[in-house]
C-alpha cells in the first residue's frame, strides 16, 4: 500500500465545487469534482444539530488543526473521504451559507457576513491529508488503524467500504433506508440502526449463514461485488420475515435480536399451529422459573424438547447446602449412602457418603412437568446420577 501525505491543500481548495444534498443516497463532492466526500459506505452526516458544525468553524478561526483527514485514491483517479467526512461537510456547508455561527460581537453570522480577515483565515486554513492507495486487504487493515482515532465505524460500515460497488449501493437502498415503510416491522425483530448499516448486516448474516462466523459476510460480499445482484439477499430476507410473521402472531420485545436466519433455516420446513404456539409462548413468558426468555421461541419451534434453551432457574448455594445437610444426616442414621440413586443401585456406592462438592442439585419433579425451583423440590444427587437424569 502506498501512503502519501498532502499538506498543501486548504479549506478553500476542498470547498471548490462543494455540493451538498440532504437526500440520503446523494454523494457530496468537492476539490473541483475529484473528491467524493460522502462515499456510499460512509455513515450519514450527523452533525446536523448545528453545534458540531459551528465547533469546526470556531476551531478554524482559532487556528486549531482539524486533525488528520484520510482519503482513498480510487482506480479511476478520484478520491473518496475515508475519515473526515463530517469535518469537511461542516466547513463546506458553512462556506456555502447553510448555517451561521456566533461571532465575537455576539451576532449570528453566515460566512458572507464575516469580516474579510476571518473569511481568509477560514479559506486559507491548511489541511493535513493522508492519501492511501492499495488492495482491498490493505485498505481493510488500514481501516482498523484509523478507527483508533475519530469515531468508530461499525463492522458493516467497514465492509461496505471494502466491498463498495453496485451490490452495496443496491442493498443499501433497501436495508439502510430508515424511511423504508417496512423498517419499523423489521426492527421489531432485528437489533441495530439502519443508518449504521446494522439491518443490512443482519440481512447479509442470514443469507450467508454467518451466525457463527462473520467472515462469511465478507465472503458473500466479495463474491457478489462484481455482479451487483441483490436478488438472493432480498428474497432470503423476505422469506425469513414472512415466516416470522406467519408463524408468530404476537410481536414480543424479546424477539428482537434472535438468530432469525438460523431459526428459519432450521425450522421453516415444518408446519406449526400459530394459535398453539402463541398460547405456549405467553405461558412460558409468564413462567418465573425461566431466567432468560429469549430461548422460548426456539424451544417451542423444536417441539419443547430442549430445556437447555430456557435457562431454567437453578438452585442457590444455600438451598443446596441445606438439602445436602438434611440428606446426609438421614443417610448416616440409616447407614446408607447420601445419593438416593446410588442407594437404589446394587453397587459399591450404596453406602457412599459424597461430599457437597461431589454432588449436584436436581429438580425432583422436572421443571417441564411443573416442578418449582424451591427447597421442597430439591434433592442432591452424585454428579454421575445427576448427569444421567439429564433433562431437569
Ligand atoms: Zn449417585
Amino acid at each position: 500500500m502506498e501512503t502519501t501525505l498532502i499538506t498543501n491543500l486548504t479549506v478553500s481548495d476542498i470547498c471548490n465545487g462543494f455540493t451538498y444534498s440532504k437526500l440520503e443516497e446523494k454523494g457530496l463532492f468537492g476539490w473541483g469534482g475529484q473528491l467524493i466526500i460522502q462515499p456510499e459506505y460512509q455513515r450519514h452526516y450527523i452533525y446536523g444539530d448545528g453545534k458540531h458544525d459551528a465547533d469546526v468553524i470556531y476551531s478554524l478561526l482559532k487556528g486549531y488543526p482539524l486533525g488528520l483527514l484520510y482519503f482513498v485514491k480510487r482506480c479511476d483517479g478520484k478520491y473518496e473521504v475515508l475519515d473526515g467526512q463530517q469535518r469537511i461537510t461542516s466547513f463546506g456547508r458553512y462556506l456555502t451559507g447553510h448555517f451561521s455561527i456566533i461571532d465575537e460581537d455576539k451576532r449570528e453570522k453566515q460566512f458572507n457576513a464575516l469580516p474579510d480577515d476571518k473569511k481568509d483565515k477560514i479559506r486559507n486554513s491548511p489541511l493535513t491529508i493522508y492519501v492511501c492507495e492499495g488492495t482491498e486487504s490493505e485498505i481493510k487493515q488500514w481501516f482498523e488503524t484509523i478507527n483508533i482515532v475519530g469515531m468508530k465505524l461499525t463492522d458493516q460500515e467497514k465492509r461496505n467500504a471494502i466491498y463498495s460497488g453496485k451490490f452495496v449501493s443496491e442493498a443499501k437502498k433497501i436495508f439502510s433506508n430508515s424511511s423504508n415503510t417496512n423498517m419499523k416491522k423489521w426492527r421489531s425483530y432485528i437489533k441495530g440502526d439502519p443508518k449504521r448499516q446494522e439491518i443490512l448486516e443482519e440481512a447479509l448474516r442470514w443469507v450467508s449463514m454467518a451466525e457463527k462466523d462473520n467472515k462469511l459476510i465478507d465472503k458473500y460480499m466479495s463474491d457478489h461485488r462484481e455482479l451487483g445482484d441483490i436478488t438472493e439477499l432480498k428474497n432470503n430476507f423476505e422469506s425469513v420475515i414472512d415466516w416470522i410473521n406467519s408463524t408468530f402472531t404476537d410481536v414480543e420485545p424479546k424477539m428482537k435480536g434472535l438468530e432469525w436466519g438460523r431459526l428459519w433455516r432450521t425450522y421453516h420446513e415444518q408446519g406449526y399451529n400459530p394459535e398453539f404456539l402463541s398460547k405456549r409462548i405467553q405461558e412460558l413468558l409468564a413462567d418465573t422459573q425461566i431466567e432468560d426468555p429469549s430461548g422460548i421461541w426456539e424451544y417451542v419451534l423444536g417441539g419443547e424438547q430442549d430445556t437447555r434453551l430456557l435457562d431454567v432457574r437453578v438452585f442457590d448455594q444455600r438451598t443446596k447446602a441445606l438439602v445436602y445437610q438434611k440428606q446426609t444426616i438421614k443417610a448416616k442414621e440409616g447407614h446408607i449412602g447420601n445419593c438416593p440413586d446410588c442407594v437404589l443401585e446394587a453397587k459399591a456406592n450404596k453406602e457412599k457418603i459424597w461430599s457437597l462438592k461431589e454432588m449436584e442439585a436436581d429438580h425432583v419433579t422436572a421443571w417441564s412437568n411443573g416442578g418449582a425451583t424451591d427447597i421442597d423440590n430439591c434433592q442432591m444427587l452424585c454428579i454421575r446420577h445427576n448427569r444421567l437424569k439429564g433433562n431437569r
